[in-house]
């Protein structure tokens, strides 16, 4: 729709909601939408979409902004013109409706007569299941272009958002790759890479954390703006299983998202399934595998936001070329569904196998949004009501269950960590108040400046869900046997994982003068916990390690060759940087930060002291892509950490050696960083071209071995820690090898971790930590130095831990010497998705540490050594 309409074609739009018929995708692409081995990259895609925009009344393109690459990232809004034309008026009801509290009982009818469901339908997020990227073009081009009667329903009453891809980087990467290898034998496999440049796989695994810019961009208009009643995420699985998912979903619920939704999308599920099989689908599966237990997906967001989230999964083919599954192959096993060739309640007709191809997912995609988007339509009203509902019980719960509060001081250890943590609530649109005055709470005394969630708000589930201990329940297969693995993580306490404190309120906090801070009334500025800087002017100043801005602001002044000596001391409080610098340089450098800084006074130097250097960095990189290598690096880049990638080829031929200080491995198998794609000895993996085969193999094993030997530092994350102490016959058991998953699972649990703040990896770290944990390492240490230990007591903080005895005690974090150089042996996750805050410093430390130069003991440190 083009955004200023000519005066007789706004008289046109209102009354009349015929559609002369559009471009069909075809006509613009030359091929039909899921034509064998045709895809259509972003920019087709994109042009079509303003193809269908410049000519229909009945769309609209959004820019939300640019994705991590800067390509657009876009959505269609699609209803009909007479919506259209009022739609302020909309968005404003969608605003009252998601606050009750704006609401007046007379003007609800009005809202709810007037109103319309919005929902969002999000394809491709995932850009190897590409198949909804295309259809989205052919869905839009019905909506369009249809005159007939179910069309007509659902433009009248539903307003849709179509994301054709909410990561549009991947989109081209991957139709890039395919076409690229078209007719050769290695057509139809997934690209080598990442296919979003940070997450991969895990960009869906970002909905809470808000780390990546499209996950910022989605959230901030879904749950500020739009404000959905449904949202549909479109997706692909394995091959050789169900045709297709789709909910009701499998045990295990969150116990914080309300009946209401858990019954809306089995009423959406059983309208959805039903006109599948009536138009003769096969193969359809519900109550199977994927579950609402974890918040972190796009589609689990929508139930903190009183909306509802569904999700499909559709049989894969190679990208777009056609796969033979004969009958006797179909398996499909998972939580629900023992195998996919037999009839049984929520898979009532079995698929019976032939060929497979995209036109068979894009026909199951659409049929499923036509359906849902019918049903959106048709009960418009109780889609609104229940919406407006929701939001009500919300802030009644809020008044009556406990906690009625959180509390998060203003000081803290570590104020970067807060400021993020305060950020992403606000993002998601959390409504925090800030203490004018003191005040109490639970007896205790806060001051003014002191952050609080009132918990009765309309999206009051969210916070708890994010705040609250996980406690995952206990479900096994059989009474004895072992536990049914959760489809994500157990749990994932934020405040926690980022090293926030908080406390829980149980009573209401009377009397709270307060300013609030919501998303709708921004504040100026969100920086909440600023910098302090020194009044007099000085070139020495002491920056104190405990905010992890202050590694920022270190980095910062490094690249610019300023003077900074890290300065450790036996009681962790006088742990401090000394930097000699320009005061307004260093001012301009903590912009927007987070740090204490103050004028320096002589410190004693008792044989700690080091003068950083900026550590030249490289992270290993496999062909078999791991999100883990992508989250390393966009921590890094977070905290402003510069590094080189460095891929098998590289490490083979070894030249690296006198160019890195340090090395990262993260969570990776041991044999496929040393063998790489044939490490598994079948097809799928043969077919990839020979650069992108073979690990870093014996060759650059020995390297890396070198490397070490002559003085490198070595990081191992998790399963690669395997790796070296393994080969290289370290002096360090890994304790839980081998364990069977009867004995000890932790499937994504955060643990306490036991500090030892002496050793420099540990500077800036308060005595107690939390670990993510997944399933990782626990290691009796021979030789070499244990800096974060499991504690002697059950160490589960939130989610799921069996067989505690195993790990306790046991060191989680060492240090061990090799040759003239070290490894640094990680037994968790410390950057996972870039969520695990509370444990960043702990690999920032490392780097640093490899390459400071020691200061000699006695000579007062001032910061011109
Ligand atoms: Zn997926």
């Amino acid at each position: 729709m083009r955004k200023i309409l000519p005066f007789a074609s706004i008289l046109f739009t209102l009354f009349i909601n015929f559609a002369f018929a559009q471009p069909s995708p075809e006509s613009q692409l030359g091929f039909a939408i899921g034509a064998d081995r045709k895809l259509a990259d972003w920019n087709e895609i994109i042009r079509y979409f303003n193809t269908l925009d410049k000519n229909s009344e009945r769309v609209q393109m959004v820019e939300l902004g640019k994705s991590t690459e800067g390509r657009p990232l876009v959505f269609a809004v699609i209803t009909s013109p007479k919506n259209f034309a009022r739609l302020d008026d909309l968005l404003n009801i969608q605003r009252k409706l998601a606050d009750p509290r704006q609401v007046h009982a007379d003007s609800l009818a009005s809202y709810l007569r007037r109103g319309r469901t919005v929902v969002m339908i999000n394809c491709s997020i995932h850009s190897t299941e590409i198949a909804a990227s295309q259809m989205a073009m052919e869905l839009a081009y019905k909506l369009t272009s249809g005159n007939d009667a179910l069309t007509q329903e659902i433009l009248d009453n539903v307003v849709l958002l179509l994301s054709p891809s909410s990561n549009p980087d991947g989109i081209q990467l991957v139709v890039d790759w395919y076409k690229k290898y078209l007719g050769t034998p290695h057509e139809g496999s997934s690209p080598p890479w990442l296919y979003h440049p940070y997450a991969g796989h895990d960009n869906n695994r970002d909905w809470f954390m808000l780390n990546l810019v499209e996950t910022k961009l989605i959230t901030a208009v879904l749950y500020q703006k739009w404000f959905p009643q449904i949202l549909y995420d479109v997706h692909q699985m394995g091959d050789k299983g169900p045709r297709f998912f789709f909910p009701p979903f499998y045990e295990v619920s969150n116990p914080n998202i309300d009946p209401i939704l858990l019954r809306s999308i089995m009423q959406i599920g059983g309208h959805v399934t039903t006109d599948l099989a009536a138009q003769g689908f096969t193969g359809i599966a519900t109550e199977w595998t994927f579950d609402t237990w974890w918040h972190g997906g796009m589609r689990s967001a929508p139930y903190f936001h009183n909306s509802v989230g569904l999700l499909s999964e559709a049989a894969s083919v190679k990208l777009a070329t056609p796969v033979e599954i004969k009958f006797d192959e179909i398996t499909g096993a998972g939580r629900g569904l023992s195998n996919a060739r037999d009839f049984q309640t929520n898979f009532p007709e079995p698929w019976k196998g032939g060929w497979w191809h995209l036109r068979n997912i894009v026909d199951l995609e659409l049929t499923a949004s036509y359906s849902l988007l019918t049903l959106a339509a048709r009960y418009r009203d109780q889609w609104l009501h229940n919406f407006y509902r929701l939001g009500q019980r919300a802030v009644e719960k809020g008044k009556k269950d406990l906690p009625r509060a959180y509390i998060i001081p203003s000081s803290q250890h570590d104020a970067a960590a807060a400021q993020k943590l305060l950020d992403l609530m606000l993002l998601q649109g959390t409504e925090i108040l800030r203490a004018k005055k003191d005040f109490i709470a639970d007896g205790a005394n806060y001051p003014a400046g002191t952050f609080v969630i009132d918990l009765a708000q309309p999206y009051r589930n969210n916070v708890v869900a994010l705040f609250e201990k996980q406690k995952y329940p206990e479900k096994r297969r059989y009474p004895g046997g072992p536990l049914e693995q959760p489809y994500d993580v157990t749990g994932w306490t934020l405040p926690l994982q980022m090293g926030v404190e908080y406390f829980s309120s149980v009573q209401e906090i009377k009397d709270l003068v307060a300013d609030t801070i919501n998303a709708f009334k921004p504040p100026a500025t969100r920086q909440f916990i600023a910098t302090s800087v020194p009044r007099e002017k000085s070139d020495q100043f002491i920056i104190s390690p405990n905010s992890l801005d202050a590694y920022k602001l270190v980095n910062r002044l490094l690249k610019k060759n300023q003077s900074v000596v890290w300065n450790r001391d036996k009681s962790p409080e006088k742990n401090l940087l000394l930097v000699q610098t320009d005061f307004d340089a260093l001012t301009k450098a903590a912009q927007n930060l987070s740090v204490n800084i103050a004028t320096a006074t002589a410190v004693n130097n008792n044989g700690n002291a080091m003068k950083l250097k900026r550590p030249r960095i490289g992270i290993y990189r496999s062909y078999v892509a791991t999100a883990d290598e992508g989250w390393t690096r966009f921590v890094l880049d977070e905290f402003e950490f510069e590094y080189k990638t460095l891929e098998d080829g590289d490490l083979r031929r070894g030249e690296f050696i006198t160019q890195f200080d340090a090395i990262i491995f993260p969570d990776q198998r041991d044999s496929t960083i040393l063998l790489g794609r044939r490490s598994r000895d079948d097809d799928e993996d043969r077919k990839y071209p020979a650069e992108f085969t073979g690990g870093i193999g014996n060759l650059g094993f020995n390297h890396v071995h070198r490397f070490v030997e002559q003085g490198g530092t070595l990081l191992a994350f998790d399963s690669a820690t395997r790796l070296f102490i393994r080969h290289w016959a370290l002096p360090v058991v890994n304790e839980l090898d081998g364990v069977k998953a009867t004995e000890f699972s932790a499937p994504g649990s955060l643990f306490r971790g036991i500090v030892d703040t002496n050793h420099p990896i540990a500077f800036g770290m308060p005595r107690e930590t939390t670990l993510f944990f997944s399933n990782s390492g626990a290691f009796s240490v021979r030789e070499g130095r244990t800096i974060v230990k499991y504690p002697l007591q059950n160490p589960l903080l939130s989610g799921w831990l069996q067989g505690e005895a195993k790990l306790q005690g046991k060191s989680a974090l060492a240090e061990i010497p090799f040759g003239r150089g070290r490894v640094i042996l990680f037994g968790f996750r410390p950057q996972h998705r870039g969520q695990t805050y509370a444990t960043f410093k702990l690999v920032f430390n490392s780097l640093w540490y490899a390459a400071a130069e020691t200061i000699n003991p006695g000579k007062a440190v001032t910061a011109e050594e």
